[in-house]
């Protein structure tokens, strides 16, 4: 979802500072500010409604990072070494990418090996109390 102010058109970030008056249209505060100048009320720059300066509220939002998933860290030190051979360091990479590729294939391999064996047994211990 991108939200943004509909006085200067920019998306907001964490950072931005959003005030918001009675009828709920989000700005920033500066923009509103300059749209008030003097004034001790103006019409929302959105919807034309009433607005009276002494009624405006700043918003504060809980912000939660964004979970990064985190590159291998092979990978980032071959990309962060001295090699200065950038066709080996290619070659390094996929190398890494190929086996990081390959151990989690064995990994979901092994899970359906497991789950297997778990259905297996199931079979064999109601047979045994047959
Ligand atoms: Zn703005
Ligand atoms: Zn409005």
């Amino acid at each position: 979802m991108k939200i943004f102010c509909a006085i200067c058109l920019e998306e907001y970030d964490q950072h931005s500072n959003i005030s918001v008056g009675k009828c709920g249209h989000p700005f920033h505060t500066s923009c509103l500010e300059s749209c008030f100048g003097d004034a001790i009320f103006i019409n929302c720059p959105q919807c034309r409604s009433f607005m009276v300066k002494t009624q405006i509220v700043r918003l504060y939002f809980n912000v939660k990072e964004d979970v990064k998933v985190q590159e291998p860290k092979v990978v980032q030190t071959i990309d962060n070494s001295s090699i200065v051979d950038e066709n080996l360091k290619r070659q390094l990479l996929n190398f890494c990418q190929e086996t990081l590729k390959l151990s989690s294939e064995c990994q979901t391999l092994l899970d359906e090996q497991t789950l297997n064996l778990e259905i297996l047994k199931k079979r064999f211990e109601k047979v045994l109390n047959e």
